[in-house]
């Protein structure tokens, strides 16, 4: 028999202000989204568990907004909300109390560190949050404002000087990728679809970060059709040498629920089996390097059922508690091709990256 899992307290952000997140009737996100994440939890028993815990965000404070947005962009963001009229990107509508909504769902992922700075929770977990395309002086890819970052400064604030972001979403976390390009402090490790092909093109290989935070940046990018086999294959042999070398204080995971098979946005085959995978692996790592301190922001994910049962894997994985997705078939198998692409993108990145942190392949 398996060891019983281990069970953690962890925070779950929610309130009803996150239902006013909303970019329209016909966009992926809409009102009702984040309700029929706590629904579905709820109802499989997991917001029940006695180790799992509601906790109310608070909006993101001004001092930290500030810190990572330029003032003209913030001013135009207050602009489209006071006004409801113009758009932050062509696919990022602007709406009526944007700027407040934006604050809101943003400043969850805050509270959730601060929670977990507080030892109100080991872990946290946000159905919202994970703007990663968010940039200094732009928002698009229906980013308003980057949570990652202001959570990032917020670590360092409190003398965090190694800090992980595995951004497995799969889009590239371009806006993420800017803000920490020349930190050594600050691995970010980016999972998704080849940039050829998906939003925001941007995510090479060969971007491995600048001057300081050289090695720092790491990009991975599969071809369409990639399934579970090969992104367990290019996980196992990237992300457990760079994180137990780089030995991280915090972590925030980007579960990638938008790599799912059934998602419409993107390309990629992976299945919840994926998902439990990865989640473990990250949650076991917290406690091995970070004394557990792991937060997971979901991100994208945008077929009603997958990605709820995306939600409720990690969320059973990183509290411990049961939970089973109903069985899932991806319409094939990962082929030669796509095997010898991801075969040829993993030597390259070890051969870029593997190098600057002493690790030796074996
Ligand atoms: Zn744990
Ligand atoms: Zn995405």
């Amino acid at each position: 028999m398996s060891p019983s899992p281990r069970k953690c307290n962890v925070g779950f952000l929610w309130d009803p202000m996150m239902e006013t997140f909303d970019f329209g009737k016909s966009h992926p996100v809409r009102v009702g989204r984040f309700q029929m994440v706590r629904d579905f939890l709820k109802e499989i028993q997991l917001l029940s568990a006695d180790n799992i815990s509601t906790i109310k965000p608070h909006p993101l404070s001004e001092e930290l907004l500030e810190r990572i947005h330029a003032p003209d962009y913030l001013d135009e963001v207050r602009r489209i909300s006071k006004t409801g009229v113009g758009d932050i990107d062509i696919d990022t509508p602007g709406f009526q109390g944007i700027y407040e909504n934006a604050r809101f769902t943003s400043g969850a992922t805050v509270t959730g560190v601060n929670s977990i700075l507080s030892g109100d929770c080991d872990h946290f977990y946000s159905p919202t949050g994970g703007f990663h395309h968010a940039k200094y002086e732009w928002g698009g890819g229906f980013c308003v404002f980057n949570d990652i970052a202001a959570a990032v400064y917020k670590l360092k604030d409190n003398g965090f000087s190694r800090v992980l972001i595995l951004d497995l979403d799969v889009h590239h976390g371009n806006g993420t990728q800017e803000y920490f390009y020349q930190d050594p402090e600050v691995l970010t490790i980016s999972f998704h679809e080849d940039p050829e092909w998906l939003y925001p093109h941007d995510g090479y290989i060969q971007d491995i970060g600048f001057g300081a935070g050289l090695g720092y940046n790491v990009n991975f990018p599969f071809p369409m059709d990639s399934g579970d086999a090969v992104y367990r294959y290019a996980f196992d042999a990237l992300v457990p040498p760079l994180v137990d070398s780089f030995k991280p204080e915090f972590i925030f995971l980007l579960p990638g629920f938008d790599g799912h098979y059934r998602d419409p946005m993107a390309h990629l085959i992976l299945t919840t089996d994926i998902i439990r995978y990865t989640s473990k692996w990250t949650h076991n790592a917290a406690h091995r390097w970070s004394e557990g301190k792991l937060g997971v922001v979901s991100g994208g994910g945008y077929h009603p059922e997958a990605f709820l049962w995306c939600a409720g894997t990690v969320l059973s994985v990183i509290s411990g508690n049961e939970y089973s997705p109903p069985i899932q078939s991806p319409p094939f198998e990962d082929d030669e091709e796509t095997w010898g692409v991801v075969k040829d993108n993993v030597r390259l990145v070890q051969k870029l990256v593997f190098p600057i942190h002493d690790i030796k392949k074996e």
